[in-house]
């Protein structure tokens, strides 16, 4: 199911960030597109009542997974292939409040309709730079492992304040649980990748 789902959104990342939306774990997801990918995404929205905000701006992104959402923005006009922030929730407005916060720089904010615990949002906005773009800590486990998140292979969509963070480990486990109940290779593919560091 992951897979089939992951031709439509790009990865099997993505689109189990698309099941946690629609099993109701996330509220609001962000991802970054190119347009060409768009009406796939558009269709699969309409079919699962979803609504879809996209940015007016593009970005051009150093980090594809939007972990960092500092790329550098440029105009629709800019011949340069930048992707389309888009935002994703059932409830409309909070779709429209992630794109108002992105466009402010509200980066705490944004973090929190997210869903991402409020010391992982604290730790963000102090540590991030355009200098230090890359929070990525060891990880311990399994549930807050971002060393896989290039392969494919990743439960959570921030960058932990630790890798012992407990909110962030409910969270990975709470989404692992998820892909349990839909996608049983999914799930072994998933333990076998973030089980190794
Ligand atoms: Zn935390």
């Amino acid at each position: 199911m992951i897979k089939k789902l992951s031709l439509i959104f790009g990865s099997k990342t993505k689109a189990e960030e698309m099941v946690y939306l629609v099993s109701d774990a996330k509220y609001v997801v962000r991802q970054g597109f190119y347009l060409e990918e768009l009406p796939k995404i558009e269709k699969f929205c309409k079919d699962n009542k979803i609504h879809f905000v996209k940015s007016r701006f593009r970005v051009l992104l150093a980090d594809e997974n939007s972990y960092s959402n500092k790329g550098v923005r440029i105009p629709e006009s800019d011949k340069r292939p930048g992707m389309y922030f888009c935002y994703f929730s059932k409830d409309e407005q909070k779709a429209w409040l992630a794109s108002y916060y992105e466009l402010m720089n509200n980066d705490k904010d944004l973090g929190l309709l997210l869903g991402y615990p409020k010391c992982c949002v604290d730790f963000f906005c102090k540590r991030f730079s355009p200098n230090n773009p890359n929070l990525q800590l060891d990880s311990t486990n399994m549930f807050t492992n971002l060393t896989k998140r290039n392969e494919d292979a990743v439960l959570i969509s921030h960058f932990p304040c630790s890798s012992e963070c407990e909110e962030s480990i409910f969270m990975g486990r709470k989404h692992l649980d998820i892909i349990k109940s839909v996608d049983k290779d999914r799930t072994e593919e998933l333990i076998n990748n973030l089980k190794r560091n």
